[in-house]
């Protein structure tokens, strides 16, 4: 089949290169992964704070959840008929805890980024994002018709020269500032409090902050750098995933009431796909009071997030983390491969992270941690480097 050799070509191109993906199968339990018959530590789950894991919790839910409203399916958008009592009691919960700012939820955090950009963005809006901004924001910002530019990484000296010469053009009339909080391949965070600074300065601005690796894992109450850094009402745009910390599945947005009715009009993959099931919005709801209340989960990760990051610099390695996710440096690709093999070997899953995915020279050993680790698992780890 001539038609299927073009494919098959491209396949065998990145075999060859060592970068063909493929699923594994795998079989989990607590803080352990098994795959191909051998059990490891998991050092690249996102489930930060332990509760995916949690048999209880799952007990605990399906107990108190009648059968009669264990819908499966919405069979529809929330447009029409898939609008359950459940989304808007979630939303409800989620208002109230971001001081009353107005909530909405979507299908995924790939979903929300995809949709929300796009939504808010025509030919007189100019969107700055961060060099390392998730592929999701990424998208989204390819499906808008807005006029963009990526700013250095992590760098808001440069973000501010990018305003100073482009925010008072007249032909744009809004800039929306796009970032994570907690940078997914790095481990790194933006200043939100200079981020808000710089807000301030310039009258057009508005901040778009994904808190996918934050939510759960920062702030008093598990509400993210946003809380952390008192920000909450600063940031336009706050939006986060629930299948990370959060244990299920789903993307939120906190903003201004008049942003939430315009993208309920306008956001295409929230009018033109079907909700989420309304048992997984009321499992979400359970799960993030959980989530609010798990601040010896959140200081144990803090800990042994701390412990990890001063091993690795101490034993020569160089990590930019100031998180729970510790890339660990190596350089070239091949030896990146190495070194994650030789730590699976020895019962660690961690996984390497090569370019393009990272830029050049920087493949890293990704490890990223859960409250279900202790130190000594980590000291462990950081003798077979
Ligand atoms: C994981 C992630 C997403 C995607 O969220 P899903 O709910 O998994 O679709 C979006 N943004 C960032 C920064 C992420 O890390």
């Amino acid at each position: 089949m001539a038609l299927l050799d073009h494919y098959q070509q491209q396949l065998d191109q990145l075999k060859q290169t060592g970068n063909l993906r493929q699923f594994t199968a795998n079989e989990q339990q607590g803080a352990y992964i098994k795959i191909a018959g051998r059990n490891m530590l998991n050092l690249s789950s996102n489930d930060y704070l332990g509760l995916a894991a949690n048999v209880q919790l799952r007990e605990e839910f399906l107990d108190q959840q009648p059968i009669q409203r264990s819908y499966f399916s919405s069979s529809s958008s929330r447009l029409l008929t898939g609008n359950y009592a459940e989304y808007e009691q979630f939303e409800s919960s989620l208002s109230q805890v971001f001081l009353g700012r107005a909530a909405l939820l979507f299908n995924s955090g790939y979903h929300m980024n995809i949709g929300i950009l796009p939504a808010l963005s025509d030919s007189k809006t100019l969107i700055l994002a961060d060099k390392l901004v998730h592929a999701s924001m990424i998208d989204g910002i390819r499906l808008s018709s807005a006029k963009y530019i990526r700013y250095r990484h992590n760098d808001l000296q440069h973000l501010t020269q990018l305003l100073e010469k482009y925010h008072d053009d007249t032909d744009i009339e809004r800039v929306i500032v796009v970032t994570e909080s907690i940078f997914s391949m790095d481990g790194d965070e933006t200043n939100l409090t200079k981020l808000v600074q710089i807000k301030q300065r310039f009258n057009k601005v508005m901040l778009y902050v994904d808190e996918a690796h934050a939510i759960g894992v920062r702030g008093e109450q598990g509400l993210g750098c946003a809380e952390q850094y008192n920000v909450i009402k600063d940031i336009d745009f706050l939006v986060g995933t629930l299948g990370k910390a959060c244990a299920s599945v789903g993307g939120y947005l906190i903003c201004d009431p008049i942003i939430r009715s315009y993208l309920i009009n306008t956001m295409r993959p929230l009018i033109f796909s079907t909700a989420l099931p309304p048992m997984n919005i009321a499992w979400s709801d359970f799960i993030f009071k959980k989530v609010m209340a798990a601040n010896t989960e959140r200081l144990h990760l803090h800990k042994i997030s701390k412990y990890l990051q001063s091993e690795i610099v101490a034993k020569g390695y160089s990590s930019p983390s100031t998180s729970h996710i510790v890339p660990i440096m190596i350089g070239e690709s091949q030896k990146a491969v190495e070194k994650s093999h030789s730590v699976q070997q020895q019962g660690f899953y961690a996984m390497p992270v090569r370019p393009p995915t990272v830029p050049q020279h920087s493949a890293r050993l990704r490890v990223s941690l859960t409250s279900l680790i202790q130190p000594d698992d980590l000291q462990r780890l950081v003798a077979c480097l």
